[in-house]
């Protein structure tokens, strides 16, 4: 069994300021620290439960937060490093039997919730798939969906776990490893704590992946509607340029298609417009 994991840094153990996941900040360190600690447990649980190869695929900001030089395990675990990816967050997923998110964290708006965002926190306001609004969560899992590959496991906070949950139902296993307090404040686990809750989690859902368990998300017929609202005006005057946009009303923007890679594709070249 072949594991995809899709590693951010806002749901890692410990992090709970936007300040800890940038690299501009001294704080950056931490966070960095903290989120290959995460990935670590994770791959350490899905090879004690048997998968054969695990790949990881750096999914925050520059995607060059992970320390290859740290990660001690053998030639069955890879690390994809960098960007810009074709498929940013999932870059690399279509080879696995099933995907894990790990230090991921909710949706843009999102009461309670660490460092709540969609792909921009500058540019997005909201994201919604045929008429429901996702994070990047729901929006990765419909990319994994198109393939037919489960996700299996997410970790991060718990209101990303209650998120996903909703979205994907009682198979998905989640590990949550902090509560918010509020945008920037967290009760947490202790490293020592969350790498147990971790590799528990990963053990099991390795186990439930092998066994059919893991959920595909639902995509309906495949014909998709995205529409992406922008935080101001200005942003989606930049993101309506783009050919094959139709823009809606000040601040949102629709591409429609039948095709969830290249509605991804879409969603991050509008995105990265806006937010220029
Ligand atoms: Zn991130």
């Amino acid at each position: 069994m072949k594991i995809f994991i899709s590693a951010d840094m806002e749901g890692a153990t410990g992090v709970v300021r936007v300040a800890q996941t940038d690299h501009r900040e001294k704080e950056y360190e931490f966070g960095c620290k903290m989120m290959l600690h995460d990935v670590k447990a994770v791959i350490e649980g899905a090879l004690a439960a048997g998968a054969d190869s695990v790949l990881v695929n750096d999914s925050h900001w520059r995607m060059i937060n992970l320390d290859i030089s740290e990660f001690g395990f053998g030639d069955n675990v890879r690390l994809i490093s960098g960007s810009a990816k074709l498929l940013c967050m999932v870059e690399g997923f279509d080879t696995a039997d099933a995907a894990f998110f790990v230090g991921y964290h909710a949706m843009a708006g999102t009461a309670c919730a660490t460092i709540d965002h969609t792909m921009s926190g500058s540019a997005v306001y909201s994201v919604t798939l045929n008429g429901k609004e996702l994070g990047e969560t729901g929006l990765n899992a419909a990319v994994c969906a198109q393939r037919n590959i489960p996700l299996a496991l997410v970790t991060g906070d718990a209101a990303v776990c209650a998120e996903a949950s909703e979205l994907l139902g009682c198979g998905l296993v989640t590990a949550c490893v902090k509560e918010a307090r509020g945008r920037e404040a967290a009760e947490c686990l202790l490293p020592e704590a969350s790498a147990d809750v971790l590799r528990e989690a990963a053990s099991e859902a390795v186990q439930r992946a092998r066994a059919g368990k893991s959920p595909v998300m639902d995509i309906g017929d495949g014909s998709f509607d995205l529409r992406i609202a922008f935080h101001n005006s200005k942003q989606c005057d930049e993101a309506a340029i783009l050919p094959g946009t139709e823009r809606l009303d000040g601040r949102t923007v629709r591409v429609t298609g039948r095709d969830m890679t290249d509605m991804m594709r879409m969603a991050l070249s509008l995105i990265s417009l806006a937010a220029s």
